[in-house]
């Protein structure tokens, strides 16, 4: 039994103070929530102030991205050590507004994701076809593009320790939630690739989120799927009444 994982991505949102604030809401009212795995992503700049805040809580912390190189001169970005100092357990790789703004290729998240595994971080590769690709009937393609690339030249082992977010980009910020039937597809399609390439078991042990306009009032239909494991979540994590009501709604 996989457990559910919550996420929320609060992207370029939140001074340290508002930081603060939701988080502290997040670890009162969610404290007695065992059966599912919470983690909140702020930006990098409140990643120490929130640390502190969910000291001893069952509220987990990620980054939203890092660069692959361990120091020198890259101004502007953060390596994976930097992030684990920061406290974080996890980071988000991949994301499609990285992919589509910042340019970043396969082959960088597959960097990113070796370089998150090295220091010991726990990695949510984000993988996800546009709307123009599925109109085309070309989402399966682009799926099978973005996880065999983002995986390459990574062991059995390593697999264990990585969590795959399916977030079509069409529903990202759209409202517009994939249908349960839909999700679960390509959940299905994500676990079989996992499998053929790294083995029945770690793709039994893997967790997928699904990612695209996730509400309180949708999760608990997605997540009766058996390929779903949880969301990432933009949106309705930058409000503590949403993020508390969607995890209580994941929760037995
Ligand atoms: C996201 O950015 O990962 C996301 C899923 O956003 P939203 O929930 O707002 O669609």
């Amino acid at each position: 039994m996989r457990k559910p994982i919550i996420a929320g991505n609060w992207k370029m949102n939140k001074t340290i103070t508002e930081a603060l604030e939701l988080v502290r809401n997040l670890s009162i009212e969610l404290k007695d929530i065992k059966d599912v795995d919470i983690l909140v992503c702020p930006a990098f700049t409140a990643l120490c102030s929130v640390a502190q805040a969910i000291e001893g809580s069952n509220i987990k912390l990620g980054a939203q991205n890092l660069f692959w190189e361990e120091k020198g001169a890259f101004t502007g970005e953060v390596s994976a050590l930097m992030v684990k100092d920061a406290h974080c357990e996890y980071v988000i790789i991949g994301h499609s507004e990285r992919r589509s703004i910042f340019k970043e290729t396969n082959d960088y998240v597959n960097k990113k994701i070796k370089a998150a595994l090295k220091a010991g971080l726990l990695p949510i590769l984000c993988v996800g076809e546009r709307l123009d690709e599925r109109e085309d009937n070309k989402t399966f393609d682009v799926i099978a593009d973005h996880v065999h690339g983002a995986l390459e030249g990574l062991s059995a082992d390593d697999l264990k320790n990585i969590i795959i977010a399916y977030e079509p980009v069409w529903a990202i910020g759209t409202g517009k939630v994939a249908t349960p039937d839909q999700a679960q597809e390509v959940h299905a399609f994500i676990r079989k690739i996992v499998a053929d390439n790294f083995g029945k078991e770690v793709s039994e042990g893997l967790r997928i989120q699904y990612g695209g306009s996730v509400k309180p009032d949708n999760v608990k239909i997605l997540m009766e799927k058996p390929d779903i494991d949880g969301a990432l979540v933009g949106g309705a994590s930058l409000k503590a009444e949403s993020f508390i009501a969607l995890v209580q709604a994941c929760s037995k």
